[in-house]
């Protein structure tokens, strides 16, 4: 088993009203058990809500996406200082969902996680293979393309504030997991490509989450696979008792 903390990201997508997001977000804070890393996700718009409710416990808060400007005429758009503002730590970059629903691509995507590492945030940076590109066996050439163009030229001393989720994009809000040895292939290939990016130094303490239809009765399997550092959750992380019961699974 590796010495690396286990982490465990709840991605509330485009969900929640503000009283659910209050709610829920102090009852993760309640619930959360020592000894593993927790950060929610709640849509932009709840960011501060859930600070206050998050505050004087320690989980985290993370936006699901920024920009890579400081700022500037950028209508919708929120930067990297704007969210550490508004109390974030994390930012996801790269999630599926806006890569293959609002056709961000690489270097767009290697924009925006060198800004935000540069402003201070970490960056949970998404990727993840389609269930064609599974089925061709291209899922080891997707992922290279991903973490290469997406990861060019971040400097070493960004690298501890930077985690990898590898979502499979056909298990995303699909009910379909990965099998704990299909996610533990997938994420030891991750670390070896990110090895020869960034070097084994680098690579050995790399956070590696799985994220795709985890759920309480699956984590632990995929929780303790070798180099698995914790879950990317989506549909389990809007109810705290799911959420708190990967966690949990996660200690
Ligand atoms: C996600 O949104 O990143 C995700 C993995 O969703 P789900 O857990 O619902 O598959």
């Amino acid at each position: 088993m590796s010495k690396r903390p286990k982490f465990v990201a709840g991605n509330w997508k485009m969900y929640t009203s503000r009283g659910v997001a209050k709610e829920l977000a102090a009852a993760v804070a309640q619930g959360a058990p020592a000894g593993v890393q927790v950060a929610v996700f709640p849509p932009s718009v709840w960011l501060t809500t859930v600070a206050d409710a998050l505050a004087g416990s320690a989980v985290g808060l993370g936006a699901q996406n920024c920009h890579f400007e400081k700022e500037g005429a950028f209508t919708g758009e929120l930067s990297p200082q704007m969210l550490l503002e508004a109390g974030c730590r994390y930012t996801l970059v790269g999630h599926s969902e806006r890569r293959h629903g609002l056709g961000e691509i690489h270097d767009f995507l290697n924009k925006k996680a060198k800004a935000a590492l540069a402003a201070g945030l970490h960056v949970i940076f998404c990727v993840g293979e389609l269930l064609a590109e599974r089925e061709a066996n291209q899922t080891e050439a997707v992922l290279e393309k991903q973490l290469t163009d997406g990861l060019a030229g971040i400097p070493a001393e960004h690298l501890p504030n930077l985690v990898i989720a590898y979502e499979p994009v056909w298990a995303i809000g699909t009910g379909k997991v990965a099998t704990p040895e299909q996610a533990q292939a997938a994420h030891a290939f991750i670390r070896r490509k990110f090895a020869a990016l960034f070097g084994e130094k680098s690579a050995s303490v790399l956070l590696i989450l799985y994220g795709g239809s985890v759920k309480p009765e699956n984590a632990a399997d995929l929780l303790h696979q070798p180099d698995v550092d914790g879950a990317l959750v989506g549909g389990a992380s809007m109810k705290a008792d799911s959420f708190l019961g990967i966690v949990r699974a996660a200690v």
